[in-house]
C-alpha cells in the first residue's frame, strides 16, 4: 500500500464552490510552482478534485506535470483574452483528480493587449465562475490552485481578484522577508478595491535546511513577524523535489517516500485543517 492509498479518504464534492487559492510571491525561485504542483498532487491524493491554473508565461507548472508544449493548443492566454473557455485549456495529468489549465509564452503580452479594458482584472474570476456553472462530475473541482508569475502584474492581480485566499511560499534565505510587506500591501489593495473576501491563507516556508543556521534564523524571524499565519509544516530542501520536474512528474509520483513528498502531504492536511477552521462558525 502506498502513502497515497493510506491517506485517500474518498472523492470529495465541492457542491459547486471550489476553494480558490493563489500561490503568490513576486520573487522568483521561492517555490510557487513546486508548491502548486505538489500541494495539488497531495490534495488530489487525499481525494480532493484539483485544478491548477498555470498563470506564468514560463509554463513551468505545465511542463513539470509532463504536459508537452505541442499539446497546449489552448492556454490560459486564450481564456484571459476572451477567445476560449477555461475548460478548453484544461488537460488531465497522470495524477487522478488533478487537472491543469496550461499556459504559454503568449501570456507575457496579455497586459499590453488588454490595455485599459474595464474588466481586465476580473478575467480569471469570471472564467472560473463560468467553469462552475456547467461542471461535470470530473470538473467539479474542490480546489483551484493558481500558480502566479514572479511579479505583481496584471496576471497576479487577476489571480488575487479571483481567489478566496493567498498562499505565500517563502524561501528560507536571507532576503525572505524583503518584499513580503509589498506583497501584503498589494493583497490589502486588492481587498479594498477588487475582492473584499480575499485573505491570507498562510505562509509556507520552503527549501528549509535544518543544518543551516541562517535557515533556522529566517524561520524564527518569519514566525515572529507573521505568527500563526505561518504553517507548521516546512518544506525541506530536498534534491528529489528539484529532480522530479525534469521527469514531468510531481515529487509524490517520482519518489513517494522522500522527505519532500512527506512534507507536501503534511502541508495538504494542514491546508484542509485550516479550511475547516476558517469555515467553522
Ligand atoms: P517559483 O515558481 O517561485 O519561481 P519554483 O517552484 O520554480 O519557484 O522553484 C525554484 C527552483 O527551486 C526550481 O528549480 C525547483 O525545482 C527548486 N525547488 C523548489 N523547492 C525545492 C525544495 N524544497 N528543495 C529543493 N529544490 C527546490
Ligand atoms: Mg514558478
Amino acid at each position: 500500500m502506498t502513502v497515497i492509498d493510506q491517506v485517500y479518504q474518498g472523492d470529495k464534492s465541492s457542491s459547486g464552490h471550489p476553494r480558490i487559492l493563489a500561490l503568490a510571491n513576486q520573487k522568483g525561485g521561492v517555490g510557487k510552482t513546486t508548491t502548486a504542483i505538489n500541494l495539488g498532487t497531495a490534495l488530489a491524493a487525499i481525494g480532493e478534485r484539483v485544478l491548477i491554473v498555470d498563470l506564468d508565461p514560463q509554463g513551468n507548472a505545465s511542463t513539470g506535470l509532463g504536459i508537452d508544449r505541442r499539446s497546449r493548443n489552448c492556454s490560459t492566454y486564450d481564456v484571459l483574452i476572451g477567445e476560449a473557455q477555461l475548460r478548453d485549456a484544461v488537460v488531465p495529468t497522470a495524477v487522478p483528480r488533478l487537472h491543469i489549465a496550461t499556459s504559454t509564452m503568449d501570456l507575457s503580452g496579455l497586459e499590453l493587449e488588454l490595455g485599459s479594458t474595464r474588466d481586465r482584472a476580473f478575467r480569471l474570476r469570471d472564467a472560473i465562475a463560468a467553469l462552475n456553472t456547467n461542471a461535470t462530475p470530473e470538473s467539479d473541482y474542490t480546489y483551484v490552485l493558481i500558480d502566479c508569475p514572479p511579479s505583481l502584474n496584471l496576471l497576479t492581480v487577476n489571480a488575487m481578484a479571483a481567489s478566496d485566499a493567498i498562499l505565500v511560499p517563502l524561501q528560507c534565505e536571507f532576503f525572505a522577508l524583503e518584499g513580503l510587506s509589498q506583497l501584503l500591501q498589494t493583497v490589502e489593495q486588492v481587498r479594498t478595491t477588487l475582492n473584499p473576501n480575499l485573505s491570507i491563507h498562510g505562509i509556507v516556508l520552503t527549501m528549509f535546511d535544518s543544518r543551516n543556521n541562517l535557515s533556522n534564523q529566517v524561520v524564527a524571524d518569519v514566525r515572529q513577524f507573521m505568527g500563526s499565519k505561518v504553517y507548521k509544516t516546512m518544506i525541506p530542501r530536498n534534491v528529489r523535489i528539484s529532480e522530479a520536474p525534469s521527469y514531468g512528474k510531481p515529487v509524490l509520483v517520482y519518489d513517494l517516500k522522500c522527505v519532500g513528498s512527506e512534507a507536501y502531504l503534511k502541508l495538504a492536511t494542514e491546508v484542509i485543517q485550516r479550511e475547516r477552521e476558517l469555515r467553522a462558525p
